[in-house]
């Protein structure tokens, strides 16, 4: 009779062990979270599929986001991007990792397009204060004063103390160009870190896509018409599965006076707006830090050289949209584009 007690109870056990068992595989159904937040001078938004931990990724993945801000801004009087241009000319400074790493890739980015892209243009973006209350046309002598105070080659790294340190007096880096590329690539590995397989991050033109659509499909990235008030009218559309496109230009930030356009993207060589002949550039690649730099990188050297220069780079594609709205597309893009707005046309 015991016997049998205990046959039941050990079949009662294990019954209940399939039961709990079977709880926990059961596949949670995947539901879209989506946050919207403004952080280093734009709007943010992450879109993601996820279980009912949806809301917790979206908090790890801000919270990252303020970390890096709070790191990279220049604006932020204690960021290691303000102690670094407080202390010009004075001593090296101790930089968080994050840091050092944007501003060392940002370097290579300088060497790699001949000075096009410099982070050490902040003199010049604070002179003309594009993006302040107060935009103006400076005058020629101060923006020869200015460019004293612009090489990338003053800019001296140390590895091993992690330290960063400006030559001259009067110097300054500004990481906009960049920054917003290396914060979506951490949202994307923060949230591929937690399970996350689709998603879709957008911070104001920098977009990476995680996995395609949930249901199979890639994502589709429009690449904004340069001359439309409406932010969703746009000259193509790009596809894409996981990866980055960024988007650079002189409708992003830019004033007006005497019918000309001043915008934020500064030529170093000359200290005003660049004058390529573009109006916007897009950049595709594995890694948005990349694509970000690329994308400001191009449309300083205009269609002809920053193609040439994409080109040559293993993985990453662009585009480059001049006044006269012609498309020009690198090598890998070349056939591949589809134009949506029949005011541009595509080069062959
Ligand atoms: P993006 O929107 O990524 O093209 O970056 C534009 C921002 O980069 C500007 O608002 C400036 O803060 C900064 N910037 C402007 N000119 C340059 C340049 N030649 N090299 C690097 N950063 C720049
Ligand atoms: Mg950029």
């Amino acid at each position: 009779m015991a016997g049998c007690q205990r046959f039941y109870r050990a079949m009662l056990a294990i019954l209940l062990l399939c039961v709990t068992l079977q709880g926990c595989t059961k596949v949670e159904t995947l539901k879209e979270y989506r946050k919207d937040i403004f952080a280093l001078n734009t709007w943010v938004n992450i879109r993601l599929y996820a279980g009912k931990d949806g809301p917790t990724i979206l908090d790890k993945a801000v919270k990252r986001i303020e970390e890096i801000e709070n790191r990279m801004s220049v604006t932020i009087p204690d960021s290691d991007v303000s102690r670094i241009n407080s202390n010009a000319g004075k001593q090296p400074v101790k930089v968080h990792d994050d840091t050092f790493e944007v501003i060392k890739k940002a370097l290579e980015y300088a060497e790699l397009s001949n000075g096009a892209f410099d982070i050490t243009i902040y003199p010049i973006v604070k002179l003309w204060g594009i993006t302040s209350e107060h935009p103006r046309v400076p005058t020629e002598a101060e923006i020869k004063d200015k460019l004293k105070f612009v090489n990338y080659k003053d800019v001296v790294l140390n590895e091993d103390q992690k330290t960063v340190y400006l030559e001259k007096e009067g110097m300054g880096i500004d990481l906009g160009a960049i920054a917003k590329g290396y914060a979506a690539d951490e949202v994307a590995r923060i949230l591929r870190e937690q399970g996350v397989t689709h998603a879709l991050i957008n911070m104001g033109g920098n977009v990476v896509a995680l996995g395609g659509k949930p249901d199979g499909r890639p994502w589709r990235v429009g690449v904004r018409n340069p001359r439309s008030e409406n932010m969703q009218s746009h000259i193509t559309i790009i596809e894409i599965m996981d990866g980055s496109v960024v988007s650079s230009g002189d409708y992003e930030r830019y004033f007006e006076q005497g019918g000309k356009r001043y915008h934020h993207i500064f030529d170093p060589s000359t200290g005003y707006p660049a004058n390529s002949g573009l109006m916007a550039t897009t950049v595709v690649a594995p890694k948005s830090i990349d694509a970000d730099a690329l994308s400001t990188t191009v449309f300083i050297m205009g269609a002809e050289k920053g193609l040439q220069l994409v080109d040559k780079l293993e993985g990453i594609e662009a585009l480059a949209v001049t006044f006269d709205k012609k498309i020009y597309a690198s090598e890998g893009l070349k056939g591949k584009l589809t134009v949506t707005d029949k005011e541009y046309e595509l080069q062959p």
